[in-house]
C-alpha cells in the first residue's frame, strides 16, 4: 500500500479507500507567470502546493494535482501578460478546468474539498469553477459536497505582518514577486531564488484604475511590483507557519471529525 499525501501517487483503490474514510481533497490553484528576474515562473505553483501538502499531512487529507496555469496576469497585480514565459488561461478555460475535476472527483465519492489559491487573479474565476461544479453535481443528484475556497495569504497573524512591515503592509496586490513571495521561496525552494538579481527599486505606484492595453511606461520593467529587498528565510518561516496553522484550524472548523 502506497502512503502518499499526493493523490496522483495512489492507485485508484487506495484513492477510493481514503475518500471513503473521509479524506479531504486539497486542490492548489497555481499559475505560470513571471516573478521578476530573481524568481522562477512557477512561484504561484510551488507556494500553494507546499502549503496544501503541509495542511493535508496534518489532517490526513490528499493533495490533488496543482493547476499549473492560472487566469491572466494583470498589470497591477502580476505584471501582466507581456512578459516572456507568462502563459495563462482564459477565464472560462480556467473555471471549466476546476469545474471538470471537482465534478469528476465528486462523482467518484469525494465530498469535501479545499481550494487553496496561490495566484491573485484566480480568485473570481475559481469561484465560478466551483459554482459550476456544484451545479453539475446537483444535476446528478449529489447534494452533499462541501468546498472551502481560500487565498493562502489571507491566513497570517497581524503580529507577523507588523514584524515584517514595521511601516505598514503595502497590500497583497503589490506583493507580487516581492518580500512575501521571495521569503516564502527562500523557505521552501531556496535553490530557485537568485538573490543577486533582486531589483534595487522601490514600490510601484499605479492609479486606481486599469488601462487596456497598458500604455508604454505603465508596466514595471522588472516585473516586481513592491520591494523584495530584505527577503529572508526567517520571514518565510514565519509566514509559512502562520499559513499552515491558520488554514489547518479553519479546515478543522468547517470539516469536523478530522484526525486530531
Ligand atoms: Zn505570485
Ligand atoms: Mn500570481
Amino acid at each position: 500500500m502506497v502512503e502518499s499525501v499526493f493523490m496522483a501517487e495512489l492507485s485508484w483503490p487506495e484513492w477510493e479507500a481514503r475518500i471513503k474514510a473521509g479524506a479531504v481533497i486539497f486542490l492548489p490553484l497555481g499559475a505560470t507567470e513571471q516573478h521578476g528576474p530573481h524568481l522562477p515562473l512557477n512561484v504561484d505553483v510551488i507556494l500553494p502546493t507546499a502549503i496544501a501538502e503541509a495542511v493535508a499531512r496534518g489532517l490526513g487529507g490528499l493533495v490533488a494535482p496543482t493547476l499549473q496555469y492560472g487566469y491572466k496576469s494583470m498589470p497591477r497585480s502580476g505584471g501582466g501578460q507581456s512578459f516572456p514565459g507568462t502563459a495563462s488561461l482564459d477565464a472560462a478555460t480556467f473555471s471549466h478546468t476546476i469545474r471538470d475535476v471537482i465534478r469528476d472527483m465528486g462523482m467518484h465519492g469525494a465530498r469535501r474539498f479545499v481550494l487553496i489559491n496561490g495566484h491573485f487573479e484566480n480568485a473570481w474565476p475559481s469561484v465560478e469553477g466551483l459554482d459550476l461544479a456544484l451545479r453539475d453535481l446537483r444535476a446528478e443528484g449529489i447534494r452533499d459536497v462541501t468546498a472551502m475556497r481560500l487565498e493562502y495569504w489571507d491566513f497570517v497573524k497581524a503580529g507577523t505582518l507588523a514584524r515584517i512591515f514595521p511601516d505598514g503592509f503595502p497590500g497583497t496586490e503589490l506583493e507580487h514577486a516581492s518580500l512575501v513571495e521571495t521569503s516564502l521561496m527562500l523557505r521552501i525552494r531556496p535553490d530557485l531564488v537568485d538573490l543577486a538579481r533582486i531589483p534595487q527599486e522601490g514600490r510601484a505606484s499605479f492609479p486606481p484604475y486599469d488601462i487596456h492595453p497598458p500604455p508604454p511606461g505603465y508596466l514595471r520593467e522588472s516585473g516586481v511590483l513592491a520591494d523584495a529587498r530584505g527577503s529572508s528565510r526567517e520571514i518565510g518561516e514565519w509566514l509559512f507557519n502562520d499559513h499552515v496553522e491558520m488554514i489547518t484550524a479553519a479546515v478543522r472548523r468547517e470539516f469536523p471529525g478530522m484526525r486530531p
